[in-house]
């Protein structure tokens, strides 16, 4: 089976080709993205307008392009695969546009894309994971603890009641002078920190929900920050530490909840994957953390490449070959775009949109 994808929910204009193949598994056979981070940056978040007059223009050639490295012609694909959520309702109306033109153009079946269900898929793709297993998403949008049953077959553990992970990083970093996006310069910045020079608290720790929550976090940040104004470079690596530390307990705390009742509800599975996915997982003081949990639950740490943890097409084409290989129907082409979409309600697009 050989799947077209188009993603196009946020700052990312993406096509890819992806073949499943009989046994299950998978290959890339096209992968471009192309990312909208300058044109937003200096606005220090995405300005949805510009975003989805971007992906107007980049769009058509992108998938042209896509075709074109994939070396499968068009008449051979085999569906098209379009994100129609969750993101920015432009955004995701010039990609269901795209791939239902295509679609009709060519009689070929078409699926409406959850995003999140991108992500927690891509595992089986790149690693061969099979069900079940626990998927840790941390993104710029979704901080979620997901246990993955089977294609379309999602539970939802957790969530943030608040800020998402990358939103928590990409704020700190704002109120302490860095760069857009944060992440990664809260990170750079935190490698000059002096550890325990700042004391933040580790939100949710032991709350018997698997929920996270990062505002009051950053609202600490801000007040340690005004306490020390003017800010020295040495305070911003030492502040930027103390929330990286702090996130990381957190997320230790929550997952370390989390593979316990997933050892307890499955206790037959050997050796689980715990997969994560989403920007935040490019860090690399949360990745040692996490390895180091999943080592003692004795639990596989699966961390995808990082160009597909983060926004991409290869998993949504892929998200629609595991949808077609499962015998799932395809979607109609009067399909809504649907800026909100919890993957575990209905993780079929329903027609209209949703809340
Ligand atoms: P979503 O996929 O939920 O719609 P998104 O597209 O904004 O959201 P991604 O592109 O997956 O999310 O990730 C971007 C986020 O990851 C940003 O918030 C960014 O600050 C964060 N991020 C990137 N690198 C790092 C890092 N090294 N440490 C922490 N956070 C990081
Ligand atoms: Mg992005
Ligand atoms: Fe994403």
């Amino acid at each position: 089976l050989d799947i077209l994808g188009i993603e196009t929910s946020c700052d990312e204009t993406a096509a890819a080709v992806v073949r499943r193949l009989p046994d299950g598994s998978g290959q890339i056979l096209s992968d471009v993205v192309l990312s909208q981070l300058d044109l937003h940056a200096a606005f220090g978040g995405v300005v949805p307008e510009l975003a989805a007059r971007s992906h107007v223009s980049a769009l058509d050639h992108l998938i042209a392009q896509a075709l074109d490295d994939s070396g499968v012609a068009l008449d051979d694909i085999d569906a098209i695969a379009v994100t129609s959520g969750p993101g920015l309702i432009g955004g995701l109306m010039v990609g269901l546009m795209t791939g239902k033109a295509i679609a009709m153009a060519t009689g070929k079946p078409f699926f409406g894309i959850n995003h999140l269900e991108g992500h927690a898929l891509t595992a089986r793709l790149t690693d061969g994971v099979t069900f079940p297993y626990l998927l840790l998403l941390v993104s710029g949008g979704h901080t979620q603890i997901v246990l993955i049953k089977g294609v379309n077959e999602y539970e939802r553990w957790g969530s943030t009641i608040d800020d998402a992970l990358g939103e928590a990083f990409d704020k700190t970093a704002k109120l302490l002078g860095l760069t857009y996006p944060g992440g990664p310069a809260v990170e750079q910045a935190a490698l000059e920190g002096e550890a325990k020079k700042f004391r933040l608290p580790v939100p949710m720790r032991r709350d018997p929900r698997m929920d996270f929550s990062f505002s009051g976090l950053k609202t600490a940040v801000r007040q340690m920050a005004q306490e020390q104004a003017p800010l020295s470079r040495q305070t911003i690596a030492d502040l930027c530490l103390a929330f990286q530390t702090s996130v990381t307990l957190s997320l230790d705390d929550r997952l370390t909840m989390a593979l316990t009742r997933f050892s307890e509800r499955f206790p037959d599975v050997k050796a689980p994957a715990l997969v994560v996915a989403g920007g935040v997982a490019a860090n690399k003081a949360i990745r040692a953390t996490l390895q180091i949990r999943t080592d003692q639950s004795g639990f596989r740490f699966i961390a995808p490449p990082l160009n597909l943890c983060t926004d991409n097409a290869a998993m949504i084409a892929w998200a629609g070959a595991e949808r077609l290989a499962a015998g799932l129907p395809a979607d109609q082409l009067d399909l809504a775009p649907r800026s909100r979409w919890p993957l575990d309600q209905n993780a079929t697009a329903v027609i209209g949109h949703g809340k």
